[in-house]
Protein backbone atom coordinates (compact mmCIF):
# COMPACT_ATOMS: atom_id res chain seq x y z
CA UNK A 1 0.00 0.00 0.00
CA UNK A 2 3.30 2.34 1.07
CA UNK A 3 4.57 1.99 -2.69
CA UNK A 4 1.75 4.82 -3.76
CA UNK A 5 4.19 7.28 -3.75
CA UNK A 6 5.29 8.14 -7.29
CA UNK A 7 8.68 9.14 -7.29
CA UNK A 8 9.08 8.72 -4.05
CA UNK A 9 12.38 7.13 -1.67
CA UNK A 10 13.21 3.78 -2.28
CA UNK A 11 15.85 1.46 -2.00
CA UNK A 12 17.27 -0.59 -4.66
CA UNK A 13 19.20 -3.70 -3.60
CA UNK A 14 21.53 -5.75 -5.93
CA UNK A 15 21.19 -9.09 -5.17
CA UNK A 16 24.15 -9.71 -7.44
CA UNK A 17 26.41 -7.09 -5.08
CA UNK A 18 25.30 -9.03 -2.62
CA UNK A 19 26.88 -12.66 -4.36
CA UNK A 20 30.21 -10.83 -5.26
CA UNK A 21 30.28 -9.88 -1.19
CA UNK A 22 29.68 -13.47 -0.44
CA UNK A 23 32.68 -14.62 -2.67
CA UNK A 24 34.90 -12.40 -0.96
CA UNK A 25 34.31 -13.44 1.89
CA UNK A 26 34.34 -16.73 1.13
CA UNK A 27 38.01 -16.12 -0.01
CA UNK A 28 39.06 -14.39 2.97
CA UNK A 29 37.82 -17.03 5.05
CA UNK A 30 39.73 -19.56 3.82
CA UNK A 31 38.74 -23.70 4.88
CA UNK A 32 36.32 -21.64 7.37
CA UNK A 33 32.27 -21.53 6.25
CA UNK A 34 30.57 -17.94 6.32
CA UNK A 35 27.59 -17.49 8.65
CA UNK A 36 25.61 -14.36 6.85
CA UNK A 37 24.20 -12.25 9.46
CA UNK A 38 20.82 -11.00 8.10
CA UNK A 39 19.52 -9.66 11.07
CA UNK A 40 17.43 -6.76 11.73
CA UNK A 41 16.32 -7.34 8.16
CA UNK A 42 19.13 -7.98 6.75
CA UNK A 43 20.74 -4.77 7.40
CA UNK A 44 17.42 -2.91 5.87
CA UNK A 45 18.28 -4.70 2.74
CA UNK A 46 15.50 -7.54 3.20
CA UNK A 47 16.40 -10.74 5.01
CA UNK A 48 14.87 -12.98 3.30
CA UNK A 49 15.98 -11.75 -0.36
CA UNK A 50 19.65 -11.85 1.17
CA UNK A 51 19.41 -14.81 2.93
CA UNK A 52 18.61 -16.44 -0.12
CA UNK A 53 20.96 -14.89 -2.09
CA UNK A 54 24.30 -15.40 0.44
CA UNK A 55 23.28 -18.72 0.50
CA UNK A 56 23.32 -19.38 -3.56
CA UNK A 57 26.67 -17.40 -3.33
CA UNK A 58 28.64 -19.97 -1.00
CA UNK A 59 27.40 -19.35 2.57
CA UNK A 60 26.80 -21.94 4.51
CA UNK A 61 24.44 -20.82 7.58
CA UNK A 62 22.38 -17.28 8.31
CA UNK A 63 22.29 -15.41 11.91
CA UNK A 64 19.57 -13.14 13.19
CA UNK A 65 18.64 -11.75 16.60
CA UNK A 66 15.09 -12.62 17.41
CA UNK A 67 13.62 -16.09 16.96
CA UNK A 68 10.59 -14.24 15.11
CA UNK A 69 13.32 -13.32 12.54
CA UNK A 70 14.64 -16.75 12.27
CA UNK A 71 11.34 -18.46 12.04
CA UNK A 72 10.43 -15.87 9.10
CA UNK A 73 13.42 -17.00 7.21
CA UNK A 74 12.46 -20.62 7.78
CA UNK A 75 8.75 -19.86 6.40
CA UNK A 76 10.22 -18.29 3.68
CA UNK A 77 11.69 -21.91 2.71
CA UNK A 78 15.47 -21.77 3.93
CA UNK A 79 16.55 -24.54 4.78
CA UNK A 80 20.32 -23.82 6.04
CA UNK A 81 21.20 -23.68 9.80
CA UNK A 82 19.79 -20.40 11.19
CA UNK A 83 20.79 -19.07 14.43
CA UNK A 84 19.06 -17.11 16.84
CA UNK A 85 21.42 -15.10 19.14
CA UNK A 86 19.32 -12.70 21.79
CA UNK A 87 16.04 -13.72 23.40
CA UNK A 88 15.67 -13.70 27.36
CA UNK A 89 13.94 -16.80 29.24
CA UNK A 90 10.49 -15.68 27.97
CA UNK A 91 11.01 -16.32 24.21
CA UNK A 92 8.83 -19.05 22.32
CA UNK A 93 11.55 -21.64 22.49
CA UNK A 94 8.74 -24.22 21.24
CA UNK A 95 8.51 -22.27 17.98
CA UNK A 96 12.18 -22.24 17.48
CA UNK A 97 12.29 -26.22 18.44
CA UNK A 98 9.30 -26.45 15.83
CA UNK A 99 11.20 -24.34 13.17
CA UNK A 100 14.90 -26.56 13.67
CA UNK A 101 16.33 -22.97 14.41
CA UNK A 102 19.51 -23.24 16.62
CA UNK A 103 19.05 -20.88 19.99
CA UNK A 104 22.14 -19.39 20.69
CA UNK A 105 22.06 -19.46 24.83
CA UNK A 106 23.33 -16.41 26.57
CA UNK A 107 22.24 -17.43 30.64
CA UNK A 108 21.41 -19.96 32.36
CA UNK A 109 18.11 -18.92 32.59
CA UNK A 110 17.46 -18.75 29.36
CA UNK A 111 19.31 -22.56 29.21
CA UNK A 112 16.13 -23.62 31.43
CA UNK A 113 13.75 -21.68 29.50
CA UNK A 114 14.86 -23.52 26.78
CA UNK A 115 14.53 -27.11 28.59
CA UNK A 116 11.13 -26.23 29.24
CA UNK A 117 10.25 -26.28 25.66
CA UNK A 118 11.85 -28.93 25.16
CA UNK A 119 9.99 -30.67 27.96
CA UNK A 120 6.29 -29.52 26.55
CA UNK A 121 7.01 -30.00 22.84
CA UNK A 122 8.55 -33.27 23.38
CA UNK A 123 11.15 -32.80 20.62
CA UNK A 124 14.79 -31.67 21.06
CA UNK A 125 16.37 -28.33 20.63
CA UNK A 126 19.91 -27.45 18.97
CA UNK A 127 21.59 -25.53 21.37
CA UNK A 128 24.47 -22.81 20.96
CA UNK A 129 26.42 -20.89 23.85
CA UNK A 130 27.33 -17.88 23.54
CA UNK A 131 30.12 -17.03 25.75
CA UNK A 132 31.46 -13.40 26.80
CA UNK A 133 34.97 -13.15 26.08
CA UNK A 134 35.08 -9.54 26.73
CA UNK A 135 32.65 -7.24 24.27
CA UNK A 136 30.45 -7.49 27.61
CA UNK A 137 27.42 -7.44 26.16
CA UNK A 138 25.29 -10.36 25.97
CA UNK A 139 27.22 -13.67 26.09
CA UNK A 140 27.54 -16.16 29.42
CA UNK A 141 30.11 -14.69 31.92
CA UNK A 142 32.43 -16.86 33.50
CA UNK A 143 30.98 -16.65 36.74
CA UNK A 144 27.49 -18.85 35.08
CA UNK A 145 29.28 -20.25 32.59
CA UNK A 146 30.40 -23.65 34.47
CA UNK A 147 26.57 -23.48 35.45
CA UNK A 148 25.44 -23.89 32.28
CA UNK A 149 27.93 -26.41 31.32
CA UNK A 150 26.59 -28.40 33.84
CA UNK A 151 23.28 -28.28 32.94
CA UNK A 152 24.12 -28.44 29.15
CA UNK A 153 25.56 -31.86 29.88
CA UNK A 154 23.32 -33.27 31.50
CA UNK A 155 20.63 -32.10 28.87
CA UNK A 156 23.16 -33.24 26.16
CA UNK A 157 23.41 -36.61 28.17
CA UNK A 158 19.39 -37.03 27.62
CA UNK A 159 19.32 -36.42 23.97
CA UNK A 160 17.50 -33.61 25.06
CA UNK A 161 19.71 -30.85 23.22
CA UNK A 162 22.11 -31.01 20.31
CA UNK A 163 24.84 -29.07 21.30
CA UNK A 164 26.00 -27.56 17.97
CA UNK A 165 28.75 -24.41 18.78
CA UNK A 166 30.56 -22.03 20.88
CA UNK A 167 30.80 -18.64 19.73
CA UNK A 168 31.56 -15.01 20.97
CA UNK A 169 32.05 -11.53 19.38
CA UNK A 170 34.58 -9.30 19.07
CA UNK A 171 34.61 -5.21 20.53
CA UNK A 172 37.55 -4.25 18.88
CA UNK A 173 37.27 -6.32 15.39
CA UNK A 174 37.34 -3.44 13.22
CA UNK A 175 40.72 -2.60 14.97
CA UNK A 176 42.90 -5.32 13.64
CA UNK A 177 45.77 -5.18 16.20
CA UNK A 178 44.17 -4.12 18.91
CA UNK A 179 45.46 -6.02 22.17
CA UNK A 180 41.57 -6.79 22.77
CA UNK A 181 41.60 -9.04 19.62
CA UNK A 182 43.99 -11.75 21.50
CA UNK A 183 42.71 -11.17 24.85
CA UNK A 184 38.94 -12.31 23.90
CA UNK A 185 40.86 -15.07 21.21
CA UNK A 186 42.40 -16.47 24.14
CA UNK A 187 39.23 -16.30 26.57
CA UNK A 188 37.21 -18.30 23.73
CA UNK A 189 39.94 -20.94 23.58
CA UNK A 190 39.67 -21.19 26.87
CA UNK A 191 35.83 -21.77 26.75
CA UNK A 192 36.38 -24.10 24.34
CA UNK A 193 38.80 -26.52 26.56
CA UNK A 194 36.30 -25.69 29.41
CA UNK A 195 33.27 -26.93 27.54
CA UNK A 196 35.23 -29.85 26.52
CA UNK A 197 36.37 -30.32 30.14
CA UNK A 198 33.34 -31.04 30.68
CA UNK A 199 32.68 -33.80 28.33
CA UNK A 200 30.89 -31.29 25.31
CA UNK A 201 32.42 -31.38 22.18
CA UNK A 202 30.88 -28.52 20.22
CA UNK A 203 30.63 -29.02 16.36
CA UNK A 204 32.03 -25.79 15.66
CA UNK A 205 33.17 -22.67 17.20
CA UNK A 206 32.86 -19.18 15.64
CA UNK A 207 34.61 -15.74 16.63
CA UNK A 208 34.70 -13.37 13.33
CA UNK A 209 32.55 -10.90 12.11
CA UNK A 210 33.09 -8.33 9.34
CA UNK A 211 36.40 -6.55 9.99
CA UNK A 212 37.94 -9.58 11.51
CA UNK A 213 37.10 -11.72 8.65
CA UNK A 214 38.44 -9.43 6.22
CA UNK A 215 41.75 -8.76 8.31
CA UNK A 216 42.56 -11.46 11.04
CA UNK A 217 42.59 -14.59 9.04
CA UNK A 218 43.64 -16.07 12.52
CA UNK A 219 40.44 -15.85 13.65
CA UNK A 220 38.46 -17.54 11.61
CA UNK A 221 38.21 -20.64 13.35
CA UNK A 222 35.27 -23.06 11.71
CA UNK A 223 33.06 -20.22 10.61
CA UNK A 224 33.03 -16.58 10.25
CA UNK A 225 29.72 -13.98 10.74
CA UNK A 226 30.20 -11.34 8.44
CA UNK A 227 27.10 -8.85 8.09
CA UNK A 228 28.20 -5.44 6.90
CA UNK A 229 30.42 -6.98 4.40
CA UNK A 230 27.99 -9.13 2.90
CA UNK A 231 26.08 -5.47 2.22
CA UNK A 232 28.88 -4.57 0.45
CA UNK A 233 30.21 -1.65 3.22
CA UNK A 234 33.87 -1.63 4.58
CA UNK A 235 33.88 -2.29 8.01
CA UNK A 236 37.15 -0.47 8.31
CA UNK A 237 36.77 2.34 5.85
CA UNK A 238 40.51 3.47 6.28
CA UNK A 239 41.76 0.33 5.56
CA UNK A 240 39.54 0.99 1.81
CA UNK A 241 36.65 -1.26 0.40
CA UNK A 242 38.56 -5.03 0.03
CA UNK A 243 36.71 -5.42 -3.37
CA UNK A 244 33.37 -5.41 -2.00
CA UNK A 245 30.15 -3.63 -4.04
CA UNK A 246 27.55 -1.57 -1.64
CA UNK A 247 24.69 -3.45 -2.63
CA UNK A 248 21.70 -0.60 -1.86
CA UNK A 249 21.49 2.71 -3.53
CA UNK A 250 18.92 5.31 -1.83
CA UNK A 251 17.44 7.28 -4.17
CA UNK A 252 14.27 9.17 -5.33
CA UNK A 253 12.75 10.82 -8.39
CA UNK A 254 12.93 14.48 -9.07
CA UNK A 255 9.03 15.92 -8.54
CA UNK A 256 9.31 19.34 -9.15
CA UNK A 257 11.96 21.89 -10.95
CA UNK A 258 11.27 25.36 -10.83
CA UNK A 259 13.75 28.81 -11.59
CA UNK A 260 14.64 30.57 -8.23
CA UNK A 261 15.38 34.69 -8.35
CA UNK A 262 18.62 35.67 -6.56
CA UNK A 263 18.29 36.88 -3.05
CA UNK A 264 15.50 34.41 -2.55
CA UNK A 265 15.59 31.74 0.57
CA UNK A 266 14.98 27.86 0.33
CA UNK A 267 13.01 25.75 2.49
CA UNK A 268 12.13 26.82 6.54
CA UNK A 269 13.96 29.46 8.22
CA UNK A 270 16.17 30.51 4.55
CA UNK A 271 19.31 29.26 5.85
CA UNK A 272 20.19 28.68 2.04
CA UNK A 273 19.81 32.46 0.04
CA UNK A 274 20.31 32.39 -3.53
CA UNK A 275 23.33 33.89 -4.16
CA UNK A 276 22.41 33.93 -8.16
CA UNK A 277 18.97 33.36 -10.24
CA UNK A 278 18.91 29.38 -10.79
CA UNK A 279 17.67 26.72 -10.77
CA UNK A 280 16.17 24.01 -7.89
CA UNK A 281 15.26 20.40 -8.20
CA UNK A 282 12.80 19.27 -5.50
CA UNK A 283 13.41 15.59 -4.08
CA UNK A 284 9.93 13.85 -2.79
CA UNK A 285 12.16 12.24 0.78
CA UNK A 286 12.46 13.75 3.78
CA UNK A 287 13.46 13.00 7.25
CA UNK A 288 10.13 10.49 7.40
CA UNK A 289 11.99 8.21 4.82
CA UNK A 290 15.56 8.34 6.60
CA UNK A 291 17.22 12.02 4.92
CA UNK A 292 18.73 12.83 8.30
CA UNK A 293 17.86 16.39 9.12
CA UNK A 294 21.15 17.27 10.56
CA UNK A 295 22.32 16.47 7.02
CA UNK A 296 20.78 19.76 5.86
CA UNK A 297 22.78 21.49 3.20
CA UNK A 298 25.80 19.37 3.61
CA UNK A 299 25.39 16.46 1.41
CA UNK A 300 24.88 16.01 -2.75
CA UNK A 301 22.58 14.13 -4.68
CA UNK A 302 23.83 12.37 -8.12
CA UNK A 303 21.40 13.68 -10.73
CA UNK A 304 21.54 14.06 -14.18
CA UNK A 305 25.56 13.00 -14.28
CA UNK A 306 26.63 15.11 -11.60
CA UNK A 307 26.72 15.73 -7.80
CA UNK A 308 24.07 18.48 -7.07
CA UNK A 309 24.27 19.58 -3.67
CA UNK A 310 21.29 19.98 -1.22
CA UNK A 311 20.29 23.49 -0.09
CA UNK A 312 17.86 24.49 2.99
CA UNK A 313 16.44 22.64 5.18
CA UNK A 314 16.15 18.84 4.89
CA UNK A 315 11.97 18.50 5.35
CA UNK A 316 9.81 15.69 6.72
CA UNK A 317 8.87 14.96 2.93
CA UNK A 318 10.89 16.69 0.94
CA UNK A 319 14.15 18.70 0.23
CA UNK A 320 15.53 20.86 -2.57
CA UNK A 321 18.62 20.61 -4.77
CA UNK A 322 20.55 23.38 -6.43
CA UNK A 323 21.21 22.73 -10.44
CA UNK A 324 22.84 26.12 -10.97
CA UNK A 325 23.87 25.92 -14.43
CA UNK A 326 23.72 22.77 -15.77
CA UNK A 327 19.68 22.73 -14.90
CA UNK A 328 19.53 21.82 -19.11
CA UNK A 329 20.60 18.35 -17.73
CA UNK A 330 17.68 17.47 -15.37
CA UNK A 331 13.76 16.70 -16.36
CA UNK A 332 11.44 15.83 -13.59
CA UNK A 333 10.88 12.12 -12.97
CA UNK A 334 15.10 11.98 -13.21
CA UNK A 335 16.19 9.35 -10.46
CA UNK A 336 18.35 11.11 -7.50
CA UNK A 337 20.75 9.09 -5.82
CA UNK A 338 21.49 10.09 -2.21
CA UNK A 339 23.86 6.99 -1.18
CA UNK A 340 24.68 4.18 -3.86
CA UNK A 341 27.73 2.41 -5.09
CA UNK A 342 27.82 3.64 -8.23
CA UNK A 343 30.74 5.88 -10.11
CA UNK A 344 30.73 9.46 -8.67
CA UNK A 345 27.17 8.42 -6.29
CA UNK A 346 27.76 9.72 -3.03
CA UNK A 347 28.69 6.63 -0.40
CA UNK A 348 26.77 5.70 2.53
CA UNK A 349 29.93 6.45 4.62
CA UNK A 350 29.73 10.37 3.45
CA UNK A 351 27.13 10.55 5.54
CA UNK A 352 28.30 8.38 8.32
CA UNK A 353 30.98 11.24 8.52
CA UNK A 354 28.73 13.71 8.71
CA UNK A 355 26.62 12.33 10.89
CA UNK A 356 29.42 11.04 13.39
CA UNK A 357 28.11 7.58 12.96
CA UNK A 358 28.97 4.45 10.82
CA UNK A 359 28.09 3.21 7.33
CA UNK A 360 26.04 0.66 9.48
CA UNK A 361 23.38 2.70 10.63
CA UNK A 362 23.42 5.07 7.67
CA UNK A 363 22.29 1.69 5.33
CA UNK A 364 19.72 1.38 8.54
CA UNK A 365 17.90 4.77 8.02
CA UNK A 366 15.95 4.39 4.85
CA UNK A 367 12.40 4.09 6.37
CA UNK A 368 8.95 5.45 6.58
CA UNK A 369 7.74 5.54 3.11
CA UNK A 370 10.99 4.38 1.31
CA UNK A 371 9.75 1.32 -0.21
CA UNK A 372 12.32 -1.49 -1.32
CA UNK A 373 12.84 -3.69 -4.86
CA UNK A 374 15.68 -5.56 -5.78
CA UNK A 375 17.73 -5.39 -8.79
N1 LIG B 1 27.94 -11.69 15.07
C1 LIG B 1 27.21 -11.11 16.02
C2 LIG B 1 26.95 -11.83 17.28
C3 LIG B 1 26.72 -9.82 15.83
O1 LIG B 1 25.98 -9.23 16.78
C4 LIG B 1 27.00 -9.14 14.62
C5 LIG B 1 26.56 -7.78 14.39
O2 LIG B 1 26.64 -6.92 15.22
C6 LIG B 1 27.77 -9.80 13.64
C7 LIG B 1 28.22 -11.08 13.90
C8 LIG B 1 28.14 -9.15 12.34
O3 LIG B 1 28.93 -8.01 12.56
P1 LIG B 1 29.46 -7.15 11.33
O4 LIG B 1 28.26 -6.53 10.71
O5 LIG B 1 30.37 -6.15 11.93
O6 LIG B 1 30.12 -8.09 10.42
Amino acid sequence: ALDAWPGGPETVVDLDAIAHNVRILRDHAGDAAVMAVVKADGYNHGAVAVGKAALAAGAAELGVTSIDEAVALREAGITAPILSWLNDSSADYAAAIAADIEIGVSTVSQLRAVEAAVRSTGRAATVTLKVDTGLNRNGLSTVEYPQALAELRALVDEQAVRFRAIFSHLACGDEPEHPTNDLQRDRFLDAIAAAKEHGLEPELVHLANSPATLTRPDLAFDMVRPGIAVYGLSPVPELGDFGLRPAMTFQARVVQIKRVAAGEGISYGHTWIAPRDTTVALIPAGYADGVFRPLSGRFEVWLGGARRPNVGRVCMDQFVVDLGDNAADVREGDVAIMFGGGDGEPRAEEWAARLDTINYEVVCSPRGRSIRRYA
